[in-house]
């Protein structure tokens, strides 16, 4: 017998605070816990431009053919654009390799298996909070975390004198994991100027940048969202980048992403290339079809591409929107505490700065689901459920 001594694993941070929330039978709960866009009705439909797209594949589908190991060869290419910018110097040098893969979690374990096991690097620095799951994939895949201070909660803002001097300390050849934008827990990514020493400091320490990409477009816009990996790219020779369309796309459940690598010239682009290929068919072997196909037909069409693009700016708006109301509700719901700091914030979340005994009291007497450290996903206020958020934060 093998599985008499299991352990019980525990649940997941976010994920299992959503099947509370799926077992809690009140009418008027709401879920601040995982980063799923709601409209301002509450839900999360598919978008316009992503249900035209399919109707075209459903009518043009020829094969159901397994895909190549690397995916849809138009994706990887749109991919590349789209995070780079289509005539960036490290497409034109062919610099640049890109395999589609199962979402922002499949890509980064992609990129982490690749790394402990084709590469000499074993250290990857995340920032202190980071997304709940990057430290579960890396040492999962063998890499060893260290952290790098990032929020101060005294003043809600990135304490970004900290930042540079724990990553001053790291070693040539660690990796360092950056949120491209929105950065998830906290709501607060780095300007313009603070990317350029970042990237001078990998640059100077032979620092490897690497990417999580998963909320292009939810922050300023699909190119400003961009700008921070933009600058590494300009100025390092070489990044590894897992982006996910879950979010932009609404695609959560197609499980579609990608690993991109950058590397130093064209023949090691194509000989690291070669191994993450290896990786992937090791793993599963080749990526499902229909994430990709949606997303590079979307974007080598004007039309749909426009349509996504408004979609995006919507779901955008209407976050930002969100943040602005909340603070005002709270102040009006007698929450005497500074909260403005959320409105500074982009993307889905932020910290709201309640403890943990908060957080319980939110979820067992109001039926209001967050993220034990305090994580809130203002993608799912709406106009309707704010008040009763506010005015339950004001209780507790
Ligand atoms: N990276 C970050 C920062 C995220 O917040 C998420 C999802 O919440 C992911 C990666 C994973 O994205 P996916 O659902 O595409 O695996």
């Amino acid at each position: 017998m093998i599985f008499t001594d299991m352990l019980l694993a525990p649940a997941d941070p976010i994920l299992g605070l959503n099947d509370a929330f799926n077992a809690d039978p009140r009418q008027d709960k709401v879920n601040l816990g995982v980063g799923i866009y709601k409209t301002d009705a509450g839900l999360t439909p598919v978008l316009s431009s992503v249900k035209k797209a399919e109707a075209l594949l459903l009518a043009e589908e020829k094969t159901k053919n397994y895909l190549g190991i690397e995916g849809v060869k138009a994706y990887n290419a749109a991919v590349q654009a789209l995070l780079f910018g289509p005539s960036h110097k490290v497409i034109q040098d062919k610099r640049v390799v890109t395999a589609q893969a199962p979402g922002g979690t499949g890509s980064l374990r992609i990129a982490a298996e690749f790394l402990v096991r084709q590469t000499k690097t074993r250290h990857v620095w995340v920032s202190n909070p980071t997304w709940a799951n990057h430290q579960n994939i890396f040492e999962t895949a063998g890499l060893i975390c260290k952290e790098y201070r990032y929020y101060d909660a005294a003043s809600h803002d990135l304490d970004f004198d900290a930042m540079l001097d724990d990553l001053s300390k790291a070693n040539a050849g660690d990796l360092v994991l950056l949120h491209a934008c929105c950065h998830n827990p906290s709501g607060i990514d780095l300007n313009l100027s603070q990317w350029q020493q970042v990237a001078s400091l990998c640059l100077d320490k032979g620092l490897v940048p690497f990417l999580d990409f998963a909320y292009q477009g939810f922050g300023a816009g699909i190119e400003e969202d961009a700008a921070g990996l933009r600058v590494l790219a300009d100025t390092v020779p070489e990044l590894i980048v897992a982006n996910s369309f879950s979010k932009n796309f609404g695609l959560y459940n197609e499980r579609i992403g990608a690993v991109t690598l950058v590397a130093q010239d064209e023949d090691t682009a194509v000989r690291s290339f070669s191994q993450i290929k290896k990786t992937i068919r090791a793993t599963y072997s080749n990526p499902p079809a229909h994430g990709g196909l949606i997303v590079s037909t979307i974007l080598a069409n004007p039309e749909l591409r426009q349509e996504w693009e408004s979609e995006l700016t919507q779901m955008r708006e209407r976050i930002a929107k969100m943040r602005l109301l909340f603070v005002e509700r709270l102040k009006q719901a007698g929450v005497t505490q500074d909260f403005s700091f959320i409105s500074r914030q982009t993307g889905m979340f932020s910290f709201s700065g309640l403890n943990k005994e908060q957080v319980m009291r939110l979820r067992e007497e109001f039926g209001i689901y967050i993220v034990g450290s305090g994580r809130i996903s203002v993608a799912g206020m709406t106009t309707n459920n704010m008040d009763k958020i506010c005015q339950a934060i004001a209780q507790v």
